[in-house]
């Protein structure tokens, strides 16, 4: 769209301009003093600055200028503000709508409700827009779509990845249905960008709304929030309005959407900058591949021949170590990623970014956690179908960036329940074998102690399938097996040997390439005679894909799996 900003003719209603414009006043810090609107507290200004405009009493989040922002994220004397030139418009000729422009623009001295630019973050270049609430609530107008649509433009020819900060009304009423075409426009530039295979974060802030949220906000590979921060597409009020329904505590904020899928991360406003450091980072992935040093221990000779059901009784134990220990050991930097994007984030799964040898990968677990009240939360391991959703939208993303994704299985099955089957556990299953089938980045799978059925096999149609030798895979459990069989699951014994579900059987099965030996009381503290060996895997697995050919290594897993 050309851009024709003109102020054309100003009709402006003084009392009502002059009232609409004191209402934006920002809760962001002016003069001395602060008063916060939570807790009532007088906060010296200086005091606020340092706690990153953090109430210090309660807590609170004030509002920060976008230049604040720009100086507390860029690093000093990078950025390089783009578009400072774009004159308004008045579409509609909206009566009053360029007085109340230029009185924003004379009072903040922003000439729109977002700067954009280009700057060093930790030394890594980014585009980078941040929106700016005392400019009319940062809505949407023509004027901050052409500016998001440029920055990513230009970031897409520039081949650099993309940081907004939102905070917004949404789309602007004084520019009606030419705002509405901002949120299609900066969408359609944003997907030409990862079309691209460029990386595109964004960081929800108070408020992010309406059009916004349902447009470039919601549109991250990755999805920061600020803690506290008002998230939604209809506001509060409109909704109990509108349905006369009273909503809960807490609904529409950042801790709402993390538990419901949609933001990826939680993010302290001080931590802020150091977040993006890592994950812009874990993005450049130029690292050399330098194989980790993995020690030599050797695992004392077992007294006793397990038999299968020992194996699964060793399998279930209360203290072996959990997905968690294996990811704390083998990749110390992983950055935990959450939610769907659907519905809910299952704790079930744990998945991430994190480097190996060198390397990016991403890593998605199945999580049974460690004592009782863990288990409980990570509902014993067993995903619903939010949490295989949350491990392909992690596998689909590591496939845009060329990253390995290295799975860690241990699951007793899927979670069986009537809301699993409400949101499609079958579906949700199958789609997973689907995708990953295809997948054009290598993919390993490793059982650390029980695989069962697809709830297993939804993370594992891998290039290569490792087992730890006391780990079993089974299509159900003996209990289950002897149950159907025999009508009598008091023959679980009986049936676990009949099954052949310990490593050794589906390495002769070619179930699996690797069996990774291990202690006969594995538990965390001799876990590291297993890390270093399944390290040792790692280096060899990680290099010898270095340059992997995207369509032989699909072929290569579709001939894997054909050949059963
Ligand atoms: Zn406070």
């Amino acid at each position: 769209m050309e851009l024709r900003y003109l102020f054309k003719k100003t009709q402006t209603a003084p009392e009502e301009d002059k009232k609409s414009v004191e209402s934006e006043l920002p809760s962001t810090p002016q003069g001395l003093f602060h008063k916060c609107s939570k807790c009532q507290e007088t906060i010296f200004s200086e005091e606020l600055r340092k706690n990153n405009f953090v109430c210090p009493s309660c807590g609170n989040y004030f509002r920060m200028y976008a230049t604040t922002r720009v100086s507390e994220t860029i690093d000093e004397g990078t950025f390089e503000e783009w578009d400072t030139d774009l004159l308004e418009t008045n579409p509609l000729g909206t009566p009053g709508y360029e007085e109340k422009l230029r009185k924003l623009n004379a009072k903040t001295g922003l000439n729109e409700a977002i700067i954009t630019g280009k700057g060093n973050i930790g030394g890594h270049e980014a585009v980078v827009g941040i929106m700016d609430c005392r400019f009319m609530m940062a809505s949407m107008g023509s004027v901050v779509g052409e500016k998001i649509t440029r920055a990513v433009e230009r970031a897409t020819e520039l081949k650099l990845p993309v940081i907004l900060f939102t905070a917004s009304g949404g789309a602007r009423m004084q520019e009606g249905i030419v705002s509405l075409m901002q949120m299609a426009k900066t969408s359609a530039a944003l997907k030409k960008h990862s079309d691209a295979g460029l990386l595109y974060i964004t960081v929800l802030t108070d408020p992010t709304t309406g059009g916004v949220t349902a447009s470039f906000a919601m549109l991250g590979d990755i999805i920061l929030a600020e803690p506290g921060a008002l998230i939604g597409f209809a506001g509060p009020r409109v909704i109990e309005q509108t349905i006369g329904q009273k909503l809960p505590e807490g609904f529409q904020r950042s801790e709402f959407l993390l538990e419901h899928g949609f933001v990826d991360k939680i993010v302290d406003r001080k931590d802020i900058k150091d977040t993006l450091v890592d994950i812009l980072k874990l993005h450049e992935n130029k690292g050399a591949f330098a194989p980790e040093d993995m020690p030599e221990i050797k695992i004392p000779a077992k007294k006793a021949k397990l038999t299968p059901w020992d194996k699964v009784m060793i399998s279930r134990g209360k203290d072996r170590p959990v997905a968690e220990d294996y990811i704390n050991k083998l990749f110390p930097d992983f950055v935990e990623f959450h939610g769907d994007r659907c519905v809910r984030d299952d704790k079930a799964i744990m998945g991430g970014i994190a480097t190996f040898a060198g390397r990016a990968v991403t890593v998605i677990a199945e999580s049974k956690g460690h004592d009782t009240n863990e288990n409980v939360a990570r509902g014993f391991g067993m995903p619903s179908p939010d949490g295989y959703r949350k491990a392909l939208r992690l596998m689909k993303q590591a496939e845009k960036f060329g990253r390995p994704v290295i799975c860690i299985v241990d699951t007793p099955g899927a979670y069986c329940g009537l809301e699993a089957e409400e949101r499609g556990q079958g579906e949700a299953i199958a789609m997973n074998l689907y995708e990953m089938s295809a997948l054009k980045v290598p993919v390993l799978s490793i059982i650390i102690s029980e695989a069962g059925s697809g709830g297993a096999l939804a993370v594992a149609v891998s290039d290569e399938v490792w087992m730890l030798e006391n780990s079993i895979y089974a299509i159900l459990s003996p209990e289950g097996y002897a149950s159907i069989l025999w009508k009598d699951s008091k023959r679980a014994s009986e049936a676990a040997a009949e099954m052949k579900l310990t490593a050794n059987d589906m390495l002769d099965l070619k179930i699996v390439e690797k069996v990774i030996e291990e202690p006969e009381d594995l538990a965390m503290d001799n876990i590291d005679a297993v890390t270093s060996r399944i390290g040792k895997g790692l280096n060899e697995f990680i290099g010898n894909n270095i340059d992997f050919d995207p369509d032989t290594i699909a072929r290569n897993r579709y001939d894997r799996f054909r050949s059963f």
